[in-house]
C-alpha cells in the first residue's frame, strides 16, 4: 500500500499528471489517488503475532470470496484455537494455576453486535461460543459454568482442552508455584482479528487462554468489548493483546477507535493508546519492563496500523497484494 502511495506521488511529482494548474491540480490529485487507492484496499485483514499469517490466509477464504468481515474473522481465529501447538489460545492453551483451561473471547461485527464467553472450560471454539451468545440470546456475556452450560445446549462438543505438552509445563511450574502471570515472552498470545470486507464493513474476534498459570476465575481484556476489541463500522477497528489488567485500565480498543473517530491515523491512534498505558504504569510504579501491551487497527480506509510498550510485538497484514509479518513500533526498545 505504501509503496503504491509512495509510486502515484513520485508520479505526480515528475509531472506524470500534467494540468493546466498544476499546483492545485496536483494536491487535489494526490487527495484524490489516496483517496481511491485507500478505498481499493478492501478487504484487508490483519491479526496479532506470528500466528496470524496462517490465520489471515483462512480468513482470506472468506474475504476473496466477498464473503462478510464477521464470517472472516470466525474462520480466521479458530485455526488458532484448534491449533494444539499454539499455547495460549484454545486448545492446547496453557491452563490456569489449578490446572483447569479456561478460554476467553469476544466477536463484534460492523452492526455493533456484541458477544463474549469468559472464563469457558472445555470448548475448542469460543469464539463461535461468542457468536451464538451474540445471535442467538438477548445478552452480550456468558462467563464460567453458564457459558459452558450455553455451549452445550447450541450443541458444542466437550471435549478436553489440556494438552501433554501444557499439562507437563503446568506440573513444572507447580514445582516453585511462582505467582507471576507472564504474557507475551514467547510472542505466541491472544489473536485478536480485526477485516475491512469487499462490502466496506468491518468486524472483530478476540480469542485466549489468558495469562498461562492465571488464578482460576481470572479474566483478561480480551473477552471485553472495548477492552480487547473494539470495532465502530463509521470508523475503524482496534484489537490488543498483551497485560490485559492494564489493557482494561484504559479500555484500550475502545481508546484506540475513539481517537481514530478524532482523525488519528490508527498508528498514531495506537500510539497514544500505549502512551496512556505507560503513563498509569509509571504513576503506580509499575513495571515497565516486563509488561508488554500490544495494539494493531485498521480504519475505514484499509489503513492500518499497531504499536506496543516493549520491542517484539508482531502482526499479519493482508489483503489482495501479500500477507506479511509486521514488527510493530514500541515506545521501548
Ligand atoms: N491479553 C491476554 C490476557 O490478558 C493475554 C495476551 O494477549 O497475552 O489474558
Amino acid at each position: 500500500m505504501t509503496k503504491r502511495r509512495n509510486f502515484i506521488k513520485s508520479g505526480l511529482a515528475l509531472g506524470v499528471v500534467v494540468a493546466a494548474n498544476p499546483l492545485k491540480s496536483c494536491a487535489e490529485s494526490i487527495e484524490k489517488e489516496e483517496e481511491a487507492t485507500f478505498q481499493e484496499r478492501k478487504p484487508v485483514v490483519l491479526s496479532t503475532w506470528r500466528f496470524g499469517i496462517e490465520a489471515n490466509e483462512e480468513a482470506w477464504k472468506v474475504l476473496g470470496e466477498s464473503g462478510s468481515a464477521l464470517d472472516a474473522v470466525e474462520r480466521g481465529v479458530k485455526l488458532v484455537e484448534a491449533d494444539p501447538n499454539e499455547r495460549s489460545v484454545g486448545y492446547g492453551g496453557r491452563p490456569d494455576r489449578d490446572g483447569r483451561v479456561t478460554l476467553d473471547a469476544c466477536i463484534m461485527d460492523h452492526n455493533a453486535n456484541i458477544g463474549s464467553v469468559a472464563s469457558l472450560e472445555h470448548i475448542k471454539h469460543p469464539v463461535s461460543v461468542a457468536r451464538a451468545v451474540m445471535e442467538q440470546t438477548p445478552h452480550v456475556m456468558l462467563v464460567g459454568d453458564g457459558a459452558l452450560q450455553f455451549a452445550l445446549e447450541q450443541g458444542f462438543p466437550k471435549e478436553n482442552l489440556l494438552t501433554p505438552e501444557s499439562e507437563a509445563e503446568w506440573k513444572e511450574w507447580l514445582v516453585n508455584s511462582e505467582y507471576k502471570p507472564i504474557v507475551n515472552i514467547e510472542n505466541h498470545d491472544t489473536i485478536g482479528m480485526i477485516a475491512l470486507d469487499e462490502h466496506g464493513n468491518l468486524s472483530g474476534a478476540c480469542t485466549t487462554s489468558g495469562m498461562a498459570f492465571k488464578m482460576h476465575g481470572r479474566v483478561g481484556d480480551s473477552p471485553i468489548i472495548g477492552a480487547g476489541l473494539y470495532v465502530d463500522n463509521e470508523v475503524g477497528a482496534a484489537t490488543a493483546t498483551g497485560h490485559g489488567e492494564e489493557v482494561i485500565r484504559v479500555v484500550g480498543a475502545h481508546l484506540v477507535v475513539h481517537l481514530m473517530r478524532q482523525g488519528k491515523s490508527p498508528q498514531a491512534a495506537c500510539k497514544e493508546a500505549v502512551e496512556l498505558i505507560k503513563h498509569k504504569l509509571e504513576l503506580r510504579n509499575g513495571n515497565l519492563e516486563e509488561t508488554q501491551i500490544g495494539f494493531i487497527a485498521l480504519n475505514k480506509k484499509g489503513e492500518h496500523g499497531a504499536y506496543a510498550l516493549n520491542k517484539g510485538f508482531n502482526y499479519a497484514v493482508k489483503d489482495a497484494e501479500g500477507n506479511t509479518l509486521e514488527d510493530a513500533e514500541s515506545l521501548r526498545h
